[in-house]
This record gives C-alpha cells, sequence and structure tokens, in this order.
C-alpha cells in the first residue's frame, strides 16, 4: 500500500515481505537488507549469493528471504539485483558510525572521500555522509555499487545519495501537432500506467528516455518488461520533444529469470516447445 500510495516501501512492509537482520546479527557485522516487497516474476538475487543466504524459491513470484546467518555481507546481490532493491548495512563499523551499500546508476559517480547528501528511500535529505567505497567492476555490469559511512542512527532510513551535479532539466518545446495519444489510454497494462502519466512525467522531468520515465512512473517494470509499453512511451516522448525514435534511449533490460524447459532449449527455434 505504501508503494502506491508514496512511490516506495514502509518499514513494516519490508519487514514483513522479507524479513529485517536482528539486532544481534546487526552487532557481528555488515548484512544484506532485502526491500523487495512486491510479488515479481524476479530472483536474479537468489543466483547471485555465493552463500546461498538468498531465498526466492518456487513460485518465482515469492518474495526473497536473506538468511542471516549465511550472509557475509560481501554485497554481491546488490548489483544483482533487478530492482535495485537490495542493501548492505553494517551497524558495527563504530560506536557512532554505520554504513550502507547501495546501487547507484547514476553519473558522475562519487569518488572516495566525498562529502555527500545521504537520502532516505522517499529521496529526502536525512544527513551528511563520506563515500568509503565505490565498486563498478564489470562483473556488476553497470551497476556501481556506493558505500557511504553516516551517523548510526540513519542506517535504517538512508538508502541513496544525491546525485552529483546533476544536469538542469531541459525545457522542452511540444510537437505542437502530433497526433497524441489520448490521456486516459493506458500505455503500461502491468502496472497500469495512463499516456497523461507518461506525458506528465515527460513535461515535468524533462523525461529524455524511456529509462528515465519508468524511473518516475514504473511503466515497464511489470511482468511484461517493458514489451508492451515501451514503443508507446517512446511514441508519447517523440510527441512531446520532437525527437526521433531513434534518438530516445530505451529502457535498460533487466529481464527477470523465468523457468525454461529442457525441451524448449532443446528445440529452441526449430520445432516443439513441450512447455510441460
Ligand atoms: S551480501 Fe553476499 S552473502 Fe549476503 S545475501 Fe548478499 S550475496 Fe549473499
Ligand atoms: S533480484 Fe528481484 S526478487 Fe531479488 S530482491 Fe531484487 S527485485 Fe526482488
Amino acid at each position: 500500500m505504501s508503494i502506491l500510495q508514496n512511490g516506495f516501501p514502509s518499514l513494516e512492509e519490508i519487514r514483513a515481505a522479507n524479513g529485517w537482520p536482528s539486532e544481534e546479527r546487526f552487532a557481528k557485522g555488515p548484512v544484506a537488507i532485502a526491500e523487495c516487497v512486491q510479488e515479481i516474476p524476479c530472483n536474479p538475487c537468489e543466483a547471485a549469493c555465493p552463500m546461498h543466504a538468498i531465498q526466492v524459491g518456487n513460485p518465482i513470484t515469492n518474495n526473497p528471504h536473506i538468511n542471516e546467518s549465511l550472509c557475509t555481507g560481501c554485497g554481491m546481490c546488490v548489483a544483482a539485483c533487478s530492482g535495485l532493491a537490495i542493501f548492505v548495512v553494517d551497524k558495527s563499523y563504530s560506536d557512532t558510525l554505520g554504513k550502507v551499500s547501495f546501487p547507484f546508476e547514476y553519473l558522475p559517480l562519487p569518488e572516495k572521500g566525498d562529502e555527500v547528501d545521504a537520502l532516505d528511500r522517499s529521496g529526502s535529505f536525512v544527513c551528511k555522509g563520506v563515500v568509503t567505497r565505490v565498486l563498478n567492476p564489470a562483473r556488476n555490469d553497470h551497476t556501481p555499487v556506493v558505500t557511504i559511512e553516516i551517523p548510526k542512527e540513519h542506517v535504517d532510513e538512508v538508502r541513496t545519495i544525491r546525485r552529483l551535479n546533476a544536469a538542469e532539466p531541459a525545457v522542452f518545446t511540444p510537437v505542437p501537432d502530433a497526433e497524441y495519444i489520448d490521456d486516459d489510454v493506458i500505455v503500461c497494462r502491468c502496472e497500469e500506467v495512463t499516456a497523461g502519466q507518461v506525458r506528465k512525467a515527460v513535461r515535468e522531468y524533462a523525461g529524455e528516455s524511456v529509462t528515465s520515465i519508468k524511473r518516475r512512473v514504473r511503466c515497464g517494470m511489470g511482468l511484461c518488461q517493458g514489451k508492451t509499453c515501451g514503443k508507446l512511451v517512446t511514441r508519447i516522448i517523440q510527441e512531446e520533444t520532437g525527437k526521433k525514435a531513434s534518438e530516445i534511449p530505451p529502457a535498460t533490460d533487466r529481464p527477470p529469470v523465468r523457468p525454461v524447459t529442457f525441451g524448449a532449449l532443446a528445440t529452441a527455434g526449430k520445432g516443439e516447445d513441450d512447455n510441460g
């Protein structure tokens, strides 16, 4: 319900859906927290954990649970999470400071030692923090993981940082004679996002890419992963900006892992798919 009302889950919903490490576990060192409360077909986190600490199981729409005893806080699941919903929290760092590691897909990346604004799940300022690590190896597939140290009392709230030197949004002039899709047409069936909501996001946030609109109004985050709405969102951006479709970057692919039968693999593209 909080996601619908506020755009992010409440602590109570996170605890109910995914569990929460005990204070005894927090005292032992860094530990991962999944903040994934929607029942979506997704499980890359399960395979990413070398300690087999994350369980999604069957059906694939289960919420993930992290076994706090098995988790070493290595952070490998943070970049692997398609929903950018896993964080590593370290409450054992010092008497006064804690650390939070989170995915950060914005440029420019911060550097170790930078003082940054630490934000909560809603994007509101919480406190100042200092970057202690930025990890961006090839295996992260363009999802850098940033770690910051902050006053310990804020580690349950802080989940990201303010973008650095974010460019001012460009001002777009709508194309006057474009053949508009009516505002009340649902373009994303999975998340029930209308053309009007997409158009408003393009105008308010100067959305230049399908990904930027996806982050604002959730189109493309549902079961079909943008198969239905991707082209329509591109078209609405075209209508609003006058750009060509080829100039509008598509959404980043985040395909969920889906069960595929051996029969389907063996006959891929050649014949029958038993799917049974
Ligand atoms: S932090 Fe490491 S050990 Fe813990 S759940 Fe994530 S991948 Fe597994
Ligand atoms: S990988 Fe998918 S299922 Fe796992 S925590 Fe992230 S969004 Fe949730």
